[in-house]
């Protein structure tokens, strides 16, 4: 049996990584994580081909003309981000699920070309000035990044409604609770 397909999405900084890191590591139900492709610069302690396949943005188009996404969106300005093919069929086909962290209309496109066979889950910020808070203290990005985040998140909430599940990442525990159980219900479908 083929394996299914969650999209997890949300603004920036509300800590999907998170909450996606943690379902994985304790382990209670299959989930391959889906690793992009990006043109931005990695982060500190990012590693290529583990949090991200890193491509210049040279590289990066010309996969897209080489039909290697399944979706991709410039989710900044200049920055592009994509779902290799492989990630999602080679996962798949071997019967595992498989974790997509994409933004919102990337989301959108992956629930339109798999229907039942993915499931959208859309974590939430308790407010915008929670957010700002998180990816301060995350440390990562410089003001003007974090200023261009913070101000695309009310864009990116509008879409919740579309998404078939809402986990507010309040409690962390909480989230990652309602999180995987919401991915063990839909893989066991
Ligand atoms: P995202 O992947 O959505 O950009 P991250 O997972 O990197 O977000 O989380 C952003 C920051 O918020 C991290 O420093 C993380 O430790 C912190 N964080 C995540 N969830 C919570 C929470 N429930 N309460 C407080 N801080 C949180
Ligand atoms: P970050 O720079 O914080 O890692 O990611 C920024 C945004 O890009 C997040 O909303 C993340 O979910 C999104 N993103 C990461 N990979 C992909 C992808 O493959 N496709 C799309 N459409 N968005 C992605």
């Amino acid at each position: 049996m083929k394996g299914k397909i969650i999209v997890i999405s949300a603004p920036s900084g509300c800590g999907k990584s998170t909450i996606i890191n943690e379902i994985m590591k304790r382990g209670n139900v299959d989930l391959r994580f889906s690793v992009s492709a990006t043109s931005r610069q990695p982060r500190q302690g990012e590693i290529d081909g583990v949090h991200y396949h890193f491509l210049t943005e040279e590289e990066f188009r010309k996969r897209i003309d080489e039909g290697m996404f399944v979706e991709y969106e410039e989710v900044y300005p200049g920055r592009f981000y994509g779902t290799p093919v492989s990630e999602i069929e080679q996962t798949v086909n071997q019967g595992h699920n498989v974790v997509l962290d994409i933004d919102v209309k990337g989301g959108v496109n992956v629930a339109r070309r798999f229907g039942n066979q993915a499931t959208t889950i859309f974590i939430m910020p308790p407010s915008v000035d929670e957010l700002r808070r998180r990816l301060e203290n995350r440390g990562t990005d410089s003001p003007e990044m974090i200023d261009q985040r913070v101000g695309k998140a009310e864009y990116e909430i509008s879409f919740a409604s579309g998404y078939d599940h809402v986990v507010v990442n309040d409690n962390l525990e909480t989230a990652v609770i309602q999180t995987e159980k919401i991915i063990a219900d839909f893989a066991c479908q």
